[in-house]
């Protein structure tokens, strides 16, 4: 064990699903020929006037009211001030004193490494909103060593910062907490969360300090994270990197690194700035926010139910496993596709929610990840789904003929009941028919009557197995079952 606890907080920056920009009429595009999404609003001409986004305060209302935050229903934005070549007004408006929400927290599950996880709260210190900066382009990126280059597209776009507090012991729970957050942010669909587009950012600010001492330690903020992979990968190397520097003796300095993908290291990119550096001051040119009760209500009344209760209600109500219901919530789509499917559908036996559930989690998700397409994209829509899954229930078909049907009807899109109907497929239940091809069977297979009449069950499926293959495995086996022991006792 180490001599350090790990201390780490993380900063998030989404990117909102708004039309336009924070405050100009500008497309909120990810991708667009440089600077062809610009106005004099979002270039920073001087006497140009912001007017702030309201969809976008509606969907920062949505998330503050998901992480349960205190919300400041007078907010203010104020102008942080600082030089950029990307920044052509020379300040960010953003919210400092009075964010929109402050404190809230959120639920994140920590695997214990054996399968199982524990239920971590991380705390958040803020939430408020902002706008993006412009992008920067520089030397080999863009074939030119002598060259940079900056697109404005970006510019305004709607920015909400999450700030969490420094609540995270370690790795594994940084990564819960990035996919708790991620998952609860597409839930709400207040972003797209394209990491590889820029659109959901994480910053990670981590300091060690010795078991048992209640105060932190100097804190690094490591940026130009644009995966999962690169934030995990970061926080080692800076983990390991303090802990070389406090073994030996020496001070860790507060600054900001800039994570080197292809070295796997840290690389200091400038020293940190304090607030005060940033001569924050109240946005002159924005009058404050202030949401009333009625905006407030019909924002709450438009939230959906969160990932959380949704799974806690399909392992309480539906009887589900807490895996299948891991694995049902884990993305919106999949959730409202599973209770899509399941809508109207019964079963005599009350295993309707499990029926389903198998067939969602098993047969369509094998296959959509298989693609590695997404569940959205799938062709058999769930009413389809449901049908097929009640062919087996009526006995028109057998489960194993509906996998090979499910195939069908996964790549065209095509309906159950008219791939049964083209193909045959049928289910035989007829009596007399089948009892034809038991004896049939039975005469074709001495060995395995002798087997089974010497006491060897096991004989008795090879058996089943025959009717099955002269079938085509459209036998109904519970009739085979009946048929040949009635057969075989005679
Ligand atoms: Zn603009």
């Amino acid at each position: 064990m180490s001599k350090y606890e790990i201390v780490i907080g993380m900063e998030v920056h989404a990117e909102l699903l708004t039309q336009s920009k924070q405050f100009c009429a500008c497309p909120n595009e990810a991708v667009a020929p440089p600077n062809t999404n610009v106005c004099p609003v979002c270039l920073g001409f001087p006497g140009s006037l912001p007017v702030l986004n309201a969809k976008s305060v509606d969907l920062s209302l949505r998330t503050v009211l998901a992480f349960d935050s205190k919300i400041n229903t007078r907010c203010i934005f104020e102008r942080k001030n600082y030089f950029y070549p990307d920044l052509p007004k020379a300040y960010q408006v953003s919210q400092r004193l009075l964010p929109l929400g402050e404190g809230g927290f959120i639920d994140i599950d920590v695997p214990n490494g054996d399968g199982t996880s524990t239920v971590k709260r991380v705390g958040l210190h803020d939430v408020h909103m902002e706008e993006d900066t412009g992008k920067s382009q520089h030397g080999e990126s863009i074939g030119d060593p002598d060259s940079s280059l900056i697109d404005f597209n970006r510019s305004g776009i709607p920015l909400l910062e999450i700030v969490s507090l420094p609540d995270m012991r370690s790795v594994e729970e940084a990564e819960a907490y990035m996919t708790a957050l991620r998952q609860l942010l597409l839930y709400l669909e207040v972003s797209d969360c394209k990491m590889e587009l820029g659109r959901l950012r994480f910053e990670a600010s981590l300091s060690l300090r010795p078991w048992g001492q209640e105060e932190y330690g100097t804190r690094v903020e490591v940026k130009n994270l644009n995966s999962m992979k690169a934030v995990r990968d970061s926080l080692r190397a800076e983990i390991e990197r303090q802990t070389r520097i406090l073994d030996s003796g020496g001070v860790v300095v507060q600054q900001t690194m800039l994570w080197d993908e292809a070295s796997g290291t840290t690389q200091p990119m400038r020293s940190k700035e304090q607030a005060h550096d940033y001569r924050y001051f109240p946005e002159p040119d924005l009058v404050p926010l202030d949401i009333d009760s009625a905006w407030l209500e019909r924002v709450r009344a438009s939230m959906p139910e969160l990932p959380r209760a949704k799974n806690q209600r399909f392992i309480e109500q539906l009887g589900l496993s807490s895996y299948e219901a891991g694995v049902l919530t884990s993305s919106r789509e999949i959730a409202e596709y599973y209770e899509a499917a399941l809508e109207g559908y019964t079963k005599s036996d009350g295993g309707a929610a499990k029926a389903i559930s198998n067939w969602v989690c098993n047969e369509l998700l094998g296959r959509v990840n298989a693609q590695n397409s997404s569940i959205a994209e799938a062709k058999v829509l769930p009413a389809q789904l449901r049908e097929l899954v009640q062919l087996i229930d009526a006995g028109t078909i057998s489960g194993k003929i509906a996998k090979e049907i499910f195939d069908e009807m996964f790549t065209s899109g095509r309906d159950a009941k008219s791939i049964v109907e083209e193909r045959g497929l049928t289910q035989m239940s007829d009596t007399t028919e089948l009892e034809a091809i038991c004896e049939k069977v039975i005469a074709a297979n001495p060995k395995a009557v002798e087997d089974y009449r010497g006491g060897k069950e096991k004989s008795f499926g090879a058996l089943v197995g025959g009717v099955m293959k002269e079938t085509k495995g459209r036998a109904n086996p519970a009739l085979v079952n009946e048929l040949l022991k009635k057969a075989l006792t005679q």
